[in-house]
């Protein structure tokens, strides 16, 4: 599995998400999922489904519209549209995925997908999420707004303002641009 965490890493099982997310790019069409063998490499190196576990094409494009619906609930934070159609791709796959809630063994509650192979890889993906949306965590992770990238990552600045990734300079392009255009009425 390409590690495609960044400086920016989310705390916890959180960092399997923000992998997940970052494994593409949506503005430059990176696709690290473009094949059922290679979605099936990063789910058995996550350690999400057995390596004798099988995966379809139709997997593919169900992992694909996962992530893209969580890529675009983490957007919607910034426009505030809750996009319906994101919510409908996340409540199928819950269903898929047979999400229960059941006790574990020191007694905590958790949800836990009952189907397995890819179904139950997103459950628990989404698993994640949800506890993640509980402990207050979900929403310092967010989607990069500078121009060209969308990388994952988890906002640690303390009003949580954060914007950018910084991998790739993001906010320096983004402020130069924005100067740039301040400025431009008097070139
Ligand atoms: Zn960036």
């Amino acid at each position: 599995m390409t590690d495609r965490i960044g400086d920016k890493p989310a705390p916890g099982r959180l960092r399997l998400v923000q992998g997940f997310l970052n494994s593409t790019n949506t503005k430059s069409g990176r696709d690290d999922f473009s094949s059922p063998a290679e979605l099936k490499a990063w789910l058995v190196e996550a350690q999400l489904i057995p390596s004798t576990a099988t995966v379809a094409e139709s997997d593919v494009l169900q992992a694909a519209a996962v992530r893209d619906a969580l890529i675009r609930l983490i957007e919607s934070r910034t426009d505030g549209k809750i996009d319906s159609n994101a919510v409908d791709v996340l409540n199928r796959s819950t269903r898929s995925a047979q999400m229960c809630v059941s006790f574990g063994s020191e007694g905590r509650v958790q949800l836990e997908p009952l189907a397995p192979a890819v179904d139950g890889a997103l459950g628990k993906l989404i698993a994640i999420v949800v506890d993640a949306m509980s402990d207050g965590t979900w929403e310092n992770l967010k989607i990069c707004r500078g121009f060209d990238c969308s990388w994952a990552f988890y906002d640690r600045s303390k009003n949580h303002s954060g914007a950018w990734c910084d991998i790739n300079d993001c906010g320096n392009v983004a402020k130069a641009r924005s100067y740039r255009a301040r400025h431009a009425h008097h070139n």
